[in-house]
């Protein structure tokens, strides 16, 4: 079976870049290049010889192997549109004012270099201030859900894929069970594999990807990988999964651990001839 992604998108302008950057980077669950990254996936973006296939023509993407479906939670499962992350990126920035006693502007500094040194705030935090990580994660997701939307075409297009689901979320478990309970597709999935489950050392940490195979008994070599950041894709693909990347990337890096790219989940989705699998 030969299944064709959805189209593609052009490389990221450098205003994009920084723009997103500056938003993007410091959303929770956005790491840094972490220490035991594989190596295979640092290589140049947007290189010509190796740009993400985009599943047209003669680059379709083969998923006739996927038995397993693993998608990343926030602005995958749902469009960035809806505005959760934004929420809950003004949650982390009260947290950071009240944890660190700083004026926001300082503390929102402090906060992207946490980003780049721990690779995440929470990590960050840990490292410099004593901090209830529970707390942090409590607080920081405890957001109204009120814009975001009951999906049934995205209950629909999940519940026709052949094989298992499994979110692989950098947030925390009661922030999966909320969202995908608000989307409708709570019971669509097989497994949530959350911060909690991964000792709090986040995508894109190899060890977290392997902590998540052996914990549901997953074949890396028969999964796909949906994600809306990057980096997160690169261990995903060196332990032989297929991936995703939904959206842009907001002008982080691509390479050529991106199998296929879609401006969005459901368009990547909805037209796969699962029929033919059947
Ligand atoms: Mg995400």
């Amino acid at each position: 079976m030969r299944i064709a992604s959805a189209k593609g998108f052009p490389p990221p302008t450098g205003e994009d870049r920084s723009r997103s950057d500056q938003v993007g980077a410091a959303r929770l669950g956005e790491q840094q290049p972490h220490a035991d990254r594989p190596a295979a996936p640092t290589r140049s973006p947007l290189r010509s010889d190796h740009p993400p296939r985009t599943g047209e023509g003669e680059d379709s993407l083969d998923l006739a192997h996927i038995d397993t479906w693993v998608f990343d939670l926030d602005d995958t499962l749902y469009p960035p549109e809806q505005g959760v992350m934004a929420l809950v990126q003004g949650r982390i920035n009260a947290f950071m004012v009240d944890a660190v006693g700083l004026p926001a502007d300082e503390a929102r500094v402090l906060q992207k270099q946490f980003l780049n040194e721990h690779g995440t705030t929470l990590a960050g935090l840990m490292a410099n201030y004593a901090v209830d990580a529970d707390k942090f994660l409590r607080e920081v997701h405890d957001v109204p859900l009120d814009s975001l939307e009951p999906s049934p075409r995205m209950a629909d297009a999940l519940a026709r894929l052949p094989g298992r689901r499994f979110v692989l979320t950098n947030g925390a478990r009661c922030h999966a069970s909320r969202v995908m309970e608000r989307i409708g597709i709570t019971d669509l999935f097989d497994g949530v594999f959350a911060i909690e489950d991964m000792d709090l050392t986040p995508k894109p940490a190899p060890s977290t990807f392997r902590r998540f195979v052996q914990r549901f008994g997953i074949d890396p070599h028969r999964a796909v990988f949906f994600e809306d950041t990057p980096r997160n894709l690169a261990p995903a693909k060196a332990m032989g999964m297929t991936t995703v990347l939904i959206g842009e990337g907001r002008g982080h890096e691509l390479g050529d651990w991106i199998d296929a790219t879609a401006p969005d989940l459901l368009s990547f989705l909805e037209p796969l001839p699962l029929r033919d699998a059947a």
